[in-house]
């Protein structure tokens, strides 16, 4: 996918106004000429900048074309990952992270955001730091940095049609009141690449973040009605987390914390994609030049949380753990923990006979975020034998959306009698807050090590 990147330059070069020089060491600078008040960085910056990441990084940048703005000019999403490995050590899938920025030409710092996130971990990582090379050990991150350049360049919020492109989305398209929707959802090319890229590259993503200038706020779904979603206790655990160790920025539901809206990538991301999505907004203080404070220290505060949700993605989603499997002739009973902080109310146990062949599903269970569940499951029709294996069915979140996923279990089942059971289940903690507790601990002592590792 990777452009001639000479061509690109060339072409660029052919045809430019004077740009600030984009040098990949210039941490301080958002390199670009400064536009009424907002310090600005032109598209052609941009592509220079993310150009020279991929020419002196390739062990750990990828560089793709994900589409073009109505005006031709390329979408740039920077993938960043450790590509000397396909998948983590252990040979597990690498968890999978989602940004953009720059749905609204005029919003330089939430744009800027997304630039310094992907910058950050480029850095450090050649810097050796452990934290950036835990995360692209493990971690794919793809920023799409900059999703208007037309707008961008003529420093509006709309795109070259006078649409606004995060009210475009096909997700309750134009059912509330709203600025402009466009012609049908999609009906804009920068619109319409950035969810192709979310099916075709970034589908497992368990993080979705999208980045604007506005009120200092983070927003999660929903934008088109009031109610909380599904997966209200993974945002509030978040929450939590967040105000308690890195920074007071609200966090509210969009439809509250702002105002409704609809069709925003927001509310697609979570609704028809199932990521765990929020907006960061920055505040609206873009600065003035001659009094610009360098861009990583005006937002280290808002980088700090970004390194909280990228470090810790491997828990946004449920992530069942199986203790035991005890088969009678009636029934089985799981016992079941949720490592993760999402909730998950459709899960199945499942067996597989020595074909491959799945003869057995069971009935649903739930499992709430970071607890456990004795589930006890009618087997009547299961054809237990010792050469079969064990799997789980469940979704990642709750939303309908959420992603489902198979998971094999390398664990024997025990036989027991039917009289045992009743006993096994009397005094059994399920739901004890002490789990939960245990749960959130885990996650407060890991965020610890970042610290004193950073
Ligand atoms: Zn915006």
């Amino acid at each position: 996918m990777r452009v001639a990147v000479g061509l690109v330059l060339c072409l660029l070069l052919a045809g430019l106004t004077p740009v600030a020089s984009a040098s990949s060491e210039s941490q301080e600078a958002w390199p670009g000429e400064p536009i009424d008040n907002h310090v600005h960085m032109t598209w052609a910056a941009l592509t220079m900048e993310v150009n020279e990441w991929a020419d002196d990084n390739p062990d750990i940048v990828r560089l793709v074309d994900a589409g073009s703005s109505e005006l031709g000019k390329t979408l740039w999403v920077v993938q960043i990952s450790d590509w000397s490995m396909e998948t983590k050590a252990n040979g597990k899938a690498k968890e999978i992270v989602y940004i953009d920025g720059g749905h609204h030409g005029n919003e330089y710092l939430g744009t800027s955001l997304a630039w310094l996130s992907a910058q950050w971990y480029i850095e450090n990582w050649n810097q050796g730091n452990e934290e950036a090379v835990n995360v692209l050990q493990n971690t794919e991150i793809h920023v799409l940095i900059m999703l208007n350049p037309d707008g961008n360049d003529i420093d509006t919020r709309w795109n070259i049609n006078q649409v606004d492109l995060n009210r475009n989305y096909d997700h309750f398209w134009n059912t509330c009141p709203t600025t402009q929707p466009g012609s049908a959802a999609f009906s804009e090319s920068e619109t319409a690449a950035n969810s192709q890229y979310m099916n075709d590259y970034v589908s497992d993503a368990d993080l979705y973040v999208t980045m604007h200038t506005g009120v200092w706020i983070m927003l999660y779904p929903w934008g088109k009605w009031a109610s909380q979603p599904s997966d209200w206790e993974l945002f509030y655990g978040i929450r939590e987390e967040v105000q308690a160790n890195i920074s007071e920025i609200p966090i509210q539901n969009a439809n509250q914390g702002l105002y409704p809206n609809c069709g925003t990538s927001r509310d697609y991301g979570y609704g028809v994609m199932g990521f765990p999505t929020f907006t960061f907004e920055t505040d609206d203080e873009q600065f003035v030049p001659g009094s610009v404070e360098a861009l990583n220290e005006r937002l280290a505060e808002e980088l700090d949380v970004m390194r909280y949700l990228i470090s810790n993605v491997w828990y946004w989603r449920a992530r069942l753990d199986v203790q035991s499997i005890q088969v009678s002739d009636d029934h089985v009973v799981l016992d079941v923990e949720n490592l993760g902080m999402a909730s998950t109310t459709n899960a199945s146990l499942q067996f597989v006979d020595s074909s491959g062949e799945v003869t057995w599903t069971s009935s649903l269970f739930s499992v709430n975020q970071s607890n456990s569940t004795v589930a006890q499951l009618d087997a009547t029709n299961l054809s237990y034998s010792n050469d079969g294996t064990w799997q789980l069915y469940y979704q990642k979140r709750v939303i309908d959306a959420a992603k489902w996923v198979t998971e094999p279990l390398e664990i024997n089942a025990t036989m027991m009698d039917d009289d045992e059971d009743s006993n096994f289940l009397v005094g059994y903690g399920l739901f004890s807050p002490t789990t939960i507790l245990a749960g959130f601990a885990v996650i407060s002592l890991l965020r610890k090590e970042d610290e004193d590792s950073a």
